[in-house]
């Protein structure tokens, strides 16, 4: 993993604009572009489909990942939707039981409509990984580091394993970023981002992308990202790479911060079950290391006492803000099971670990002092 992520992120459409020189890229505001005659279809014809701003952000993630192409879409969700849409009919899905509530809202809901069929498995599992893909499995869902759980699957192996059973292996690399992971070098096919999250990281836009290796597989993408309309908006994505630019050096911030969190919460007398694949405790945590550039901003925890003992303990919090969405520059606090996996029935919040007191911290640009303090009051006085 050498990408220069820095210059990639500072670098991208910087100089060479048309006329007035302008440094940064203009915003297109346009939906639609004039075209010289009837018959000649040019580059930029209709905003759905392309748009400056859009290609910008598309060439940034691309060179992060490794990418040949891809879409951006207005959502993480609807970057899922476009990874269903480019599946044929009856397909069959592996995917995680512990993954983000969104994306197993969607996909129960995908395969309940007998649109295709979904196996939600351990996919720490080998045996259960292995039995699921030997049932005609056309896609092999990853989603590592887990969210809100930061379990990690061993991605170029499970690649390998759905490559000889004839599938394609789609990663959702939201949590680790494009900085400290790049699944297409291991192996998969498809890398989706909720954008939403690290890579815009200012909490003021939703947007997604799905990228793949193949530029087969990408023109499939942008095809069906088109007819559906699912593109995000020329506004979103300049203000989405206007972000980007700063993420190598806020997940660099954010991750030193969370280490520091994750130490002070393993030591706190009323805190159990700490989860940051940093931590030499953490049972990835040297699957972590060899898999992964860092161990990334987010961690998850349980405290001891019943419900209101947690209600208390985010009431506390003055710094801290109770809020779903992760990755920006303000830290937020979220109860995963009546929040952002509000979408998961709780009988398979129970299956994959999600208890009701379970909270997930996703770590700022505060100062890890200041963090600390925020919560040790919260832990103090609940
Ligand atoms: C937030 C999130 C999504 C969904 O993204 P939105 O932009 O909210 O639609 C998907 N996967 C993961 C891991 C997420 O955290």
């Amino acid at each position: 993993m050498n990408r220069d992520f820095s210059t990639i992120t500072a670098s991208t459409g910087i100089g060479g604009v048309p006329i007035t020189g302008s440094v940064t890229p203009p915003l297109h505001a346009t939906d639609t572009y004039e075209w010289q005659s009837p018959d000649e279809k040019p580059a930029f014809d209709y905003s759905r489909t392309v748009n400056p701003n859009r290609s910008l952000l598309l060439d940034a993630l691309c060179q992060l990942e490794g990418a040949a192409g891809g879409a951006i879409t207005s959502s993480g969700q609807s970057a899922a939707l476009l990874a269903l849409l480019s599946l044929k009919a009856g397909a069959r899905i592996v995917a995680p039981h512990d993954c983000y509530g969104g994306t197993y809202r969607l996909l129960a809901a995908w395969a309940a409509k007998a649109s295709g069929h979904v196996d939600f498995v351990d996919q720490r599992d080998d045996a259960a990984v292995a039995t699921a893909l030997s049932d005609g499995a056309d896609l092999l869902w990853i989603e590592s580091p887990s969210n809100p759980l930061l379990r990690l699957v061993d991605i170029e192996r499970r690649a390998g394993e759905a490559r000889a059973a004839g599938a394609l292996t789609l990663v959702d690399n939201t949590v680790a970023t494009p900085c400290r992971q790049n699944p297409l070098s291991l192996g998969c096919d498809y890398v989706l981002h909720s954008t939403t999250k690290a890579i815009n990281g200012h909490h003021d836009l939703f947007g997604g992308a799905l990228l793949s290796t193949t530029p087969e597989l990408a023109e499939q993408l942008e095809w069906w990202c088109n007819a559906a309309g699912l593109a995000a908006s020329a506004f979103d994505c300049w203000q989405t790479l206007r972000g980007l630019r700063t993420l190598p050096l806020r997940v660099d911030s954010q991750e030193r911060t969370a280490l520091e969190i994750a130490h002070f919460l393993s030591s706190a007398q009323s805190v159990r079950n700490v989860s940051y694949p940093g931590l030499a405790s953490h049972p990835d945590f040297e699957l972590c290391k060899h898999q992964c550039s860092g161990a990334g901003f987010m961690l998850s925890f349980e405290i001891d006492g019943d419900q209101s003992r947690v209600n208390q303990f985010v009431a506390q919090l003055k710094l801290v803000t109770l809020a779903p969405s992760l990755g920006g520059f303000s830290s937020l606090i979220c109860t995963p099971a009546t929040m952002t996996h509000r979408g998961m029935p709780p009988e398979a919040q129970r299956i994959a670990g999600i208890t009701p007191g379970l909270l997930r911290l996703s770590v700022g640009l505060e100062s890890a002092e200041a963090l600390i303090d925020d919560l040790r009051r919260g832990l103090d006085h609940a």
